[in-house]
């Protein structure tokens, strides 16, 4: 959980929503104050590349971006590595479009280093996909009944779709920061341009979402770096008291149907499960040793259903 849900106290559900909420504004603020063509506030022109800046629409462009990315940081802490590689995809891909279009007529030097970032842009999605593969593959192979639920087919096809568009957003942007008509432009790039942005937002979104909700149960949230992870990929079927190896229950919830886990410990007589909030191995009815969060029963991961071992439908498959 991020910041907000601990100051508000806000349930793991109603935080991801305000989140997904606030950076959807914070992205059509700074879409917009960029979009103004005369700028909103005086003007300050930078000497030697003649650009202009508008004190008022100019911060509010660039505060309005790092809030979005604040807010999608907090929305998908779990796989965050990813959001960066994704950042810099799109910021490389953009920097590659607007030289190659606008410096197209400076010589090849300029498209050459249009090509050089573009291809970094794509290495950066090389990364991405092997290290959301890689997971998937250890989590498929530590708890094999979850194959189905992780099928991540159309997700991988969405990452070519991701720079393509923010390729043509940003063909636009460049016909119309030069003022002039090209290939698709319809006298409309500006148009183009806002459409686009607003898909790149949904398709990131998208990208983020798949492998935050599939992988969270698996995957530790934590603020530092602990050499000595206790997830249940690194502990599986392990007592979180006396490291025994021990026995696996599973559970359906009655509200939505998702399995979560417990290990009982015949020699302890206790369950471990892990914290709905951040993952970490615990005991049942105690407090969360990582994030401090009361775990009385067993918290559903997906619908915030709360209750005791008794009140889960014990699942025998
Ligand atoms: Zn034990
Ligand atoms: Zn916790
Ligand atoms: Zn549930």
């Amino acid at each position: 959980m991020g910041v907000i849900g601990k100051q508000l106290n806000l349930d793991r559900k109603t935080e991801e929503i305000i989140l997904v909420a606030l950076s959807a504004c914070f992205f059509l603020i700074s879409l917009i104050a960029g979009y103004k063509e005369n700028g909103i506030g005086g003007d300050l022109v930078i000497p030697m590349i003649g650009m202009e800046i508008h004190l008022i629409s100019t911060p509010m462009w660039i505060i309005g971006g790092l809030l979005c990315i604040m807010c999608l940081q907090q929305r998908y802490h779990s796989i965050w590595t990813n959001g960066i590689w994704l950042l810099a995809a799109y910021f490389l891909t953009a920097m590659g479009t607007i030289l190659f279009f606008v410096m197209y007529d400076f010589g090849y030097w300029w498209y050459l280093t249009a090509v050089v970032l573009l291809l970094l842009a794509l290495s950066m999605l090389y990364w991405m996909i092997l290290e959301v593969y890689t997971l998937r593959s250890r989590i498929v192979d530590a708890y094999p009944e979850e194959e189905e639920r992780m099928e991540m087919g159309e997700w991988a096809l969405l990452l070519p779709a991701f720079i393509l568009i923010t390729i043509i957003s940003y063909y636009y942007y460049s016909k119309w920061f030069l003022n002039e008509e090209g290939w698709f432009t319809f006298g409309m790039a500006t148009n183009g341009y806002l459409i686009t942005q607003i898909i790149i937002f949904g398709i990131v979104n998208y990208i983020m979402y798949r492998p935050h909700e599939v992988f969270k149960k698996y995957i530790q949230e934590t603020e530092y770096d602990r050499v000595e992870t206790t997830n249940l990929l690194d502990k599986k079927n392990q007592c979180v008291k006396c490291n025994n190896i021990a026995e696996e229950r599973r559970y359906d919830c009655p509200e939505c149907g998702e399995m979560e886990r417990s290990v009982f410990c015949n020699i302890c007589e206790i369950h471990s499960i892990s914290c709905y909030n951040c993952s970490n191995l615990i005991l049942l009815g105690e407090r969360c040793t990582e994030c401090d969060v009361e775990n009385e029963g067993i918290t559903c991961i997906r619908c915030s259903f709360k209750g005791g071992i008794r009140e889960w439908a014990v699942n025998n498959g």
